[in-house]
């Protein structure tokens, strides 16, 4: 689904990635891990059309769309949850929701897909005319999730879906990136919750100063002695 080739970007003179290569079939969930500043963010940025790559091709189901704008990018059905839950915040959930749907691909299906988020997020449903600032942490990175979904991803590319969250939304945040896998969603995961992350993934990849180090089955890397020790402490 997602063909990442030859991948190089800089900030000025300072190069973040360096001839970064990583496939996500359809289907998968495939996880990006690494260190504080190893680029990670700036690897979803570059996918989401974000930041410019200086070099390199981004294929998305054939499409090449390096350098293309987000907009573009989005309404091709590449979701993002970015970090840090993006909500309005003096906005409704409703209107968060409504904006989510205003990408062209999104616009006809927008009352089905609403019916389905507020099927997976009752606590939403419940709060449609609140102000999201006022939501709950918790709270607001599920409505930060429905609304990208209402833009009808085929990909959504989390990054640190649990950060800053109590250990029991964790929990739920994870259980809810399965449940959106098994109802067809391909989905690539940035997240500091190192063992979590590569336990949910069918792959994964390790990022070390912009470049990939390691790749392999979640499985495999959570096997791995080098992983444990440098990512999870064990
Ligand atoms: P973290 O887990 O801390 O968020 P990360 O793996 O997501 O880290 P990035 O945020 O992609 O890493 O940063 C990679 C490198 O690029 C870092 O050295 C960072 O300081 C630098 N960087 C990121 N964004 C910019 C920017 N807008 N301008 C200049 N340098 C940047």
């Amino acid at each position: 689904m997602l063909e990442v080739r030859d991948l190089d970007l800089f900030y000025g003179d300072a190069q973040a990635l360096d001839d970064v290569a990583l496939d996500v079939g359809e289907g998968e969930i495939v996880a990006i891990v690494g260190a504080n500043g190893a680029g990670k963010t700036s690897l979803i940025r570059t996918i989401a059309g974000m930041n410019r790559p200086a070099r390199g091709s981004i294929r998305f189901e054939g499409a090449e769309i390096a350098g293309e704008p987000s907009h573009r990018v989005c309404n091709l059905g590449i979701g993002q949850v970015a970090e840090g839950r993006q909500v309005f915040p003096t906005m409704t959930v409703r209107e968060n929701l409504e904006l989510g749907a205003s990408l062209p691909r999104a616009r006809s299906g927008a009352r089905e897909m609403m019916d389905r988020v507020l099927g997976l997020f009752p606590r939403l449903a419940e709060r449609l005319g609140q102000a999201a600032g006022t939501l709950s942490g918790g709270e607001q990175q599920m409505l930060a999730i429905s609304r990208c979904l209402m833009g009808r991803p085929r990909l959504v590319m989390f990054d640190e879906p649990s950060l800053g969250l109590a250990p029991t939304i964790v929990q739920d945040v994870f259980a809810i990136i399965r449940q959106l896998n098994a109802d067809g969603f391909t989905i690539v995961l940035v997240e500091q919750n190192v063992a979590q992350s590569l336990s949910l993934a069918h792959r994964a990849y390790v990022l070390e100063s912009g470049r990939i180090a390691m790749t392999g089955t979640g499985a495999d890397l959570l096997d791995d002695p080098g992983v444990r020790r440098a990512y999870i402490g064990l």
